[in-house]
């Protein structure tokens, strides 16, 4: 683990900013003036450069209409394509193990469709109980389409103090009747990273498939889903990788699945020669572009493609090492100004175990949240009682982190959060 040292003073924030590498990226996003965002988690900002390639794309739909799909700037028939291969090194993957296309949740769908194989008594799926709410609702509706009550299919492992979950418990899970195996590969509330390549290696010698979400660690930590051997993984483009609201998700196929039939078929998942012969025999694309279903939505790909080129240029390795430093320091700064004000850090501090957010509890926390909004501090509300604080190493700083923790105190000393009711908005 990485010790660094702080002192408590705003210049000791200015210094980091001057040492800190990625300083100049954060011209490269369209920032609030008069606000700290601290919820790119959820929802990334916009770059110049993905707004460009969207202004690209809109141009050649403008001036080429139909054929845009080929003589575009970014051909259209091949963006799923060329964006996969820009994403391949984010989650550690071969070019052709990587498609961007559909969303989180139906390349979910399409991956179960695809992978899960009930035989004999193998016939349940196990998850985590601590899993965003799509992936179950996704699980659940995959178990009934095959006949299967998912009161008893889905077995979701427990968590032991309700933030993380422990590997030995789900190791104890994979029993013979388990089939499948989706879990996160950071858990959305306590940002815990699960050991997927210890999970990965348990499950095979038990012959079960896994597969994981990569929602909350595409595009700040490292993966190596080819090497670990990972069967499958899904995430989505809008959370850290900045792709836009509604961006189009992100799937991976291990090369050694490649072949397999598509659960849910779709004339986008044809050999690209093939597609337009109009047959109605399905020729499957060899490599991951076989899991595509229709049309690509082109106009929530084309920002993707100028914010992924900001991702290769800098690189995982860089962009994770400023993301540890930036929760490293905010974690510090809450120890030392919130102490005793009811506040508990609900992620691992542990480098190899944290994400890239800080889960912060507090049994005040969704009117704390208020309150930090008012002061133009843009956090988020997860239920029943966490903020998280996700500095994001392109356009955080370290300054807007130390003006965070100095807005927070004031809030809790001044007891500001009182005027608001402690009940989340609609979407939180
Ligand atoms: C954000 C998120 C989703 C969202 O799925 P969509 O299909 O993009 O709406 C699903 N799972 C996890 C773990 C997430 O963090």
């Amino acid at each position: 683990m990485t010790e660094y040292t702080y002192e408590l003073t705003i210049d000791c924030a200015n210094k980091l900013d001057e040492q800190d590498e990625l300083a100049s990226y954060r011209q490269e996003f369209y920032l609030s003036a008069s606000s700290i965002y601290m919820d790119g988690n959820s929802l990334g900002l916009l770059s110049k450069r993905a707004e460009q390639t969207l202004l690209d794309v809109l141009d050649d739909w403008k001036n080429l209409g139909i054929d845009g799909w080929m003589k575009g700037k970014h051909p259209w028939f091949h963006l799923s394509e060329s964006l996969g291969v820009k994403s391949a090194s984010l989650v550690g993957a071969l070019p052709e193990e990587v498609m961007v296309t559909g969303s989180t949740t139906v390349n979910l769908h399409q991956l179960v469709a695809t992978f899960y194989k009930p035989d004999g008594k193998r016939t349940k799926i196990l998850a985590d109980e601590l899993n965003f709410p799509s992936d179950i609702y996704a699980l659940k509706s995959q178990l009934q389409l095959r006949g299967f009550d998912p009161d008893t299919h889905l077995v979701q492992v427990k968590s032991r103090d309700g933030r993380f979950i422990d590997e030995e418990d789900v190791i104890a899970a994979m029993t013979d009747e388990i089939a499948l195996i989706v879990l996160p590969t950071v858990l959305y509330r306590s940002g815990q990273i699960l050991d997927m390549k210890r999970l990965t290696e348990e499950a095979h010698k038990r012959g079960i498939m896994i597969g994981f979400d990569g929602c909350h660690s595409v595009g700040a930590i490292p993966h190596h889903f080819h090497d670990w051997n990972v069967d499958f993984g899904y995430w989505c483009n809008y959370k850290y990788l900045n792709g836009g609201p509604g961006s189009v998700g992100g799937l991976y196929v291990h090369e050694r699945h490649f072949g397999k039939e598509a659960g849910l078929s779709g004339w986008f998942g044809s050999q690209k020669e093939k597609q337009f012969d109009m047959n109605h025999t399905f020729t499957q694309a060899e490599a991951a572009g076989a899991y595509q279903i229709g049309t690509p939505h082109i106009m929530s790909l084309a920002p993707l493609i100028g914010s992924l080129d900001l991702f290769l240029e800098v690189g995982i390795k860089r962009i994770r090492e400023k993301s540890l430093r930036l929760t490293d320091y905010l974690m510090w700064l809450i120890d030392q100004e919130l102490a005793d004000m009811g506040f508990t850090i609900g992620n691992p501090r542990d480098e190899k175990r944290r994400g890239g957010h800080v889960s912060l509890e507090h049994k005040e926390a969704a009117r704390i949240c208020k309150a930090l909004k008012a002061e133009n501090v843009i956090p988020d509300f997860r239920a029943p009682h966490i903020i998280r604080l996700a500095p994001v190493a392109f356009y955080t700083s370290f300054t807007e982190v130390w003006e965070v923790v100095q807005r927070l105190k004031t809030i809790m000393v001044e007891k500001k959060y009182e005027h608001y009711k402690n009940e989340r908005e609609v979407v939180a």
